[in-house]
């Protein structure tokens, strides 16, 4: 389990709640708007106003009260499949594994209105299809769950007013869809694979926002050699 991540377990000891790499910030808006340490929140839901948070903690705080939760990690245990099973032992993956089947992903719902139905199935074996690069899969994984930390989200999601919205360029809203596909930078990469991509595919499709997101759909994964999806992974990094 990586250093930064968290896991809540709740009193009925079915719902797993993970914050991954946000845990700081959970931290951070705790000290901000309670005063208290998330340890400290997490122990006493009831006491504190969750509305008061950014939206995401909100909402996980708000579950975490009404679900009975009364901890944090690690003195805790979690079931599954009818056994009990120390916190000590959750990962990434089980703690996915508890959550999948109780609720569709919020990328899934996030992106819908934006691009219609995508192909989930595809984009998460591409984003794993060179597993050796860890920092590679991971920063993928991130931007198609539309979780990077641009100026954009930072300010909608976390409420931090005081980052300044422009881009580097100039642009004044720095965007994922701005920094990954419309800033001249990522024109610049994307031209790169583009050419390489129309060399050796001459029906290859030109690369939009959705390939940069989300890579290749099925029907263009089967033309499209992996080492693509590798790159492309490689030019968001
Ligand atoms: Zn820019």
């Amino acid at each position: 389990m990586p250093a930064s991540s968290s896991f809540l377990v709740c009193r009925d000891g079915v719902h797993v709640f993970l914050l991954r790499k946000t845990c700081l910030f959970f931290n951070l808006f705790c000290l901000q708007f309670f005063g208290d340490d998330s340890s400290v929140v997490l122990a006493d839901p009831a006491f504190y106003s969750y509305d008061l948070l950014p939206s995401f903690y909100s909402s996980v705080f708000r579950l975490w009260g009404l679900l009975g939760g009364h901890g944090a990690f690690p003195n805790l245990s979690f079931f599954k499949s009818g056994s009990v099973t120390s916190v000590d032992c959750l990962s990434v993956k089980l703690a996915y594994s508890c959550l999948c089947p109780l609720a569709v992903p919020h990328c899934v719902t996030k992106f819908c209105p934006l691009f219609g139905d995508l192909y989930w199935s595809s984009t998460w074996f591409q984003v794993h299809v060179m597993p050796f690069d860890r920092h590679v899969v991971d920063f993928s994984w991130l931007l198609a769950h539309g979780v990077v930390l641009n100026a954009d989200h930072l300010r909608s999601s976390f409420r931090m007013s005081s980052v300044p919205p422009d881009c580097f360029c100039g642009a004044s809203l720095e965007t994922a869809g701005h920094l990954f596909f419309e800033c001249p930078l990522a024109q610049s990469v994307l031209a790169w694979v583009q050419s390489l991509l129309t060399l050796t595919v001459p029906s290859a499709p030109s690369l939009c926002l959705r390939h940069v997101l989300f890579g290749f759909d099925i029907a263009e994964s089967t033309v499209i050699p992996l080492v693509f999806s590798y790159l492309l992974n490689l030019a968001k990094h």
